[in-house]
């Protein structure tokens, strides 16, 4: 019998409303992924497993998808409290070894791409307090317990094995855990209830240059669509049922709002500024990012497909033109 993982859902305040945590009986006290670091939320979680009949020190193992503060921020807390092992992405080591030089360098990034992206002086001043913002928790010290996976390896999770995929798009490091057999997955932050946001980041292979991370969240779900999944355990959100139901109507959202951002260009708006005032009137004030992400995604898309044109402004802004 397949078993059913715990939701425990932590607070979070922006964006999503909460954070899943899924803790998963069996051969071994799973956990996976970790919460936003804050004291109160430390408290939370520890009462959350307390209700569900477990204390922290039960904890075998810890699996975490991808390093986002939401998903890891609670994990030196956990690793403190109890003697689980703990599973991640190898690429994301630096995030646990050097998670202060890690920050800085990801803030700097953020700090340049939101520079030339036409915001008013006023509200860039507002995206660099929030690029600051994050807390980090207690620096790991057992590094000894963190054990490094990759794409293709295989989790003992509940009492049966999950295959570890790399599905770039929410973030070039985002890892779900798919059940074949039982179309089940843990999908953190690659399939949720509303379009994953797609998160600019430094290209590994091109130094300043980001990735395009709209354009690889496409490529992810087409590849997720192949296993006709059932059960989707999302990073955010309840627990859903039909994957391809759900890719597909965000596959068509993708679609009307990349028209919609070519209309706006073609009716004179030039900057991704002025796009997202246009296309997300609502939410174009940070801290809340996720109309710009949508929007430079949609930026890439058009361009991807030959119909924009990209430049710069005096200021090294990007301005886009019909092609
Ligand atoms: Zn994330």
């Amino acid at each position: 019998m397949p078993i059913e993982p715990f939701r425990i859902e932590i607070p979070l305040g922006i964006m999503f409303q909460t954070v899943n945590c899924y803790l998963i009986p069996g051969e071994q006290l799973t956990l996976i992924d970790c919460g936003l670091y804050s004291e109160e939320n430390w408290d939370l979680f520890q009462k959350k497993i307390n209700d569900l009949g477990y204390q922290v020190k039960d904890i075998e193992q810890v699996i975490i998808t991808h390093e986002h503060s939401d998903h890891i921020g609670l994990l030196p807390e956990i690793m403190a409290h109890s003697n689980a092992i703990v599973r991640a992405p190898k690429v994301i080591e630096g995030w646990f070894s050097q998670p202060t030089e890690m920050k800085k360098r990801q803030g700097d990034f953020n700090k340049k791409i939101f520079s030339t992206v036409g915001f008013p002086q006023k509200i860039y001043n507002q995206v660099l307090q929030f690029v600051e913002m994050t807390k980090l928790g207690r620096q790991i010290q057992e590094m000894d317990r963190i054990h490094f996976y990759e794409a293709g390896d295989f989790l003992r999770i509940g009492n049966t094995e999950w295959e570890i995929l790399n599905t770039p798009g929410h973030s070039l490091t985002q890892y779900v855990f798919l059940q074949k057999q039982e179309k089940r997955i843990f999908g953190s932050d690659m399939l949720l209830p509303i379009a994953p946001m797609p998160i600019l980041m430094e290209n590994p292979n091109k130094k300043d240059e980001p990735v395009q991370p709209l354009i690889d969240l496409l490529h992810s779900f087409e590849r997720l669509k192949k296993y006709n999944i059932q059960t989707v355990y999302p990073g955010h959100g309840e627990t859903f049922q039909d994957a391809n139901q759900m890719i597909d109507k965000q596959l068509a959202r993708i679609q009307m709002r990349k028209e919609e951002c070519y209309e706006a260009i073609k009716n004179g708006l030039i900057s991704p500024y002025q796009i997202n005032r246009k296309m997300y009137p609502y939410q174009f004030i940070p801290p809340d990012f996720s109309g710009m992400y949508m929007i430079l995604g949609y930026l890439d898309l058009l361009q991807n497909e030959g119909r924009i044109l990209k430049s710069h402004d005096k200021n090294g802004s990007m301005v886009f033109s019909i092609k």
